[in-house]
């Protein structure tokens, strides 16, 4: 029995420590004030410096994810010394593993599901839409789920798969953020599904 409550306390600490530092991603940006210029959830985005100042903003609670996680690491540590320690160590293995995802993609593992070099994409995209070499007279590029085509002649403008954008999610609150929590903002379907 105690080892069963013990195990319970191992897993809620883990939770604790998955579910805090996404704390910004998963609320700072789902409310309805910030999504004015967006259209609802699975619907296709409109590029724009709307969509390019999401896109840096997201990526700014995604870094930012690494200054959340000092709280429950110290306090797992804390917990391991003076309190209970499967309830510690499963925060401390949680956050500590946090860190790692975040680092390895410094040294050349999967890049962020948000970067820089995305919002410069999705600008490139714009300034041709808007010059003499667009697609079409009336070119308007949104980002669907797999890749930017133009709303008006539907031809394939950039394939890149759309990472979550802090929409509210359609699937409602509880399995938005379980969704999230899962996939980290990662686009869930693979780019090459298309193709
Ligand atoms: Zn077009």
């Amino acid at each position: 029995m105690a080892m069963i409550s013990q195990f319970l306390l191992f897993l809620f600490g883990a939770f604790l420590g998955h579910f805090l530092p996404r704390f910004p991603v998963l609320l700072m940006s789902r409310g309805r004030g910030f999504n004015l210029h967006f259209p609802p959830h699975p619907e296709p985005v409109p590029l724009g410096p709307h969509l390019n100042q999401r896109v840096l903003h997201l990526r700014m609670f995604y870094w930012l994810s690494l200054v959340v996680v000092v709280v429950p690491m110290a306090v797992g540590l804390a917990s391991v010394r003076w309190g209970n320690p499967a309830f510690g160590f499963g925060l401390w293995l949680a956050s500590g593993w946090l860190v790692l995802n975040r680092l390895q993609s410094l040294i050349g593992g999967a890049k962020p599901p948000w970067t820089r070099a995305m919002a410069e994409e999705l600008q490139g995209v714009i300034n041709l839409s808007s010059s003499e070499a667009s697609c079409c007279a009336w070119s308007t590029p949104v980002w669907g789920v797999t890749n930017v085509r133009c709303s008006n002649c539907d031809k394939r403008l950039l394939i890149m798969a759309r990472p979550d954008l802090g929409r509210k999610r359609r699937d409602g609150r509880f399995f938005g953020y379980l969704r999230l929590l899962i996939s980290d903002g990662y686009p869930l379907i693979a780019q090459s599904e298309e193709e």
